[in-house]
């Protein structure tokens, strides 16, 4: 490719909202044999609303919301902002949380009035060594076969609730998802979302590969088993946990509403935030790269 039909190429691109870092990500991206996208953020709106609470008894909706919410209010996890939002909207009063820890990818834990509390997902509840409530685990199966995403509660060590977070898809997806594959190229939803949720949403969506589960520094595990497995790989994320896997892969692309973490990342940055613009970003490097060749 000639310097000319690059910077006009990552020119045009930019008058779509396409930022390239430099010429380069616009050549790698043409080569692309597979595209890795997070869902939460990148696929779905990323601000997931609370839909469920199932209280034991001793811990009813409004005080348990209130102690969940206390804790997540130290958190930037979209789930924590659903829950602190829940309880806002229900008058609840919100609590100072002290002696805060969030574990990445896990949950969160704090003490609010005197009790000890923690918000996650099943994995944060063994990972403290509280055995989880069998009821409310029937019950987080069938929300996530619903969609929806469960959240645990465990109060002074007890699995006392349980939680649920929708987060819709965007507009646009599944279109992006079907022209991805019109073209070729695998297409794989990665996320620490649970299985049979994340599942959901990908049928949705009209993907049919799906990572889920995913700890943290497994996203970049991934983008390294599917150049492996196809060859060049594409990743689009949004968030902090996406950062060393858009660094790993071929083409890194953030989401620009996205965190800064992602942005300075990734090869490019998608600025509308729609799936459909990474199409156009596609297109454009094959036309530009074979205008050139
Ligand atoms: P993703 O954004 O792809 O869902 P994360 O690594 O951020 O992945 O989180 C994985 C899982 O850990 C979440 O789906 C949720 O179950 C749990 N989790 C993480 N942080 C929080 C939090 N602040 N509150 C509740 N659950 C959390
Ligand atoms: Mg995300």
């Amino acid at each position: 490719a000639t310097p000319t039909a690059l910077v006009v190429g990552t020119g045009r691109a930019a008058g779509l909202g396409v930022l390239f870092r430099d010429g380069t990500a616009l050549q790698a991206l043409r080569d692309v044999r597979a595209v890795a996208l997070d869902k939460t953020g990148t696929l779905t709106e990323g601000r997931p609303r609370l839909t469920d609470f199932f209280g034991t008894s001793g811990a009813e909706e409004p005080e348990a919301l209130a102690l969940a919410a206390a804790v997540e209010a130290r958190s930037e996890h979209p789930i924590a902002a659903a829950i602190v939002a829940a309880a806002r909207g229900r008058g609840l009063d919100v609590a100072e949380a002290e002696d805060f820890e969030a574990v990445d990818g896990f949950g969160v834990s704090g003490r609010v009035s005197g009790r000890t509390v923690a918000v996650g997902a099943p994995r944060y509840l063994d990972r403290l060594g509280i055995a989880g409530d069998p009821d409310l685990l029937a019950r987080a199966e069938r929300l996530a076969a619903d969609g929806r995403s469960p959240v645990h509660l465990a109060l002074d060590g007890r699995h006392a609730a349980l939680l649920a977070v929708a987060d819709p898809a965007k507009d646009g997806a599944r279109d992006a998802v079907a022209a991805l594959r019109a073209r070729g190229l695998a297409v794989v939803m990665v996320t620490g979302d649970d299985p049979v949720a994340a599942a959901h949403v990908a049928e949705g969506l009209g993907i049919d590969a799906v990572e889920a589960g995913v700890l943290p520094g497994g996203k970049a595990e991934i983008v390294k088993k599917l150049r492996a497995a196809h060859g060049p790989v594409a990743f689009v994320g949004d968030g902090i946990n996406d950062a060393p896997a858009l660094a790993e892969a071929d083409v890194g692309l953030a989401i620009g509403t996205g965190t800064d973490i992602a942005v300075e990342s990734a090869d490019v940055v998608l600025m509308s935030g729609s799936p459909g613009a990474l199409v156009e970003a596609l297109d454009l490097s094959r036309a530009v790269m074979a205008n050139i060749h």
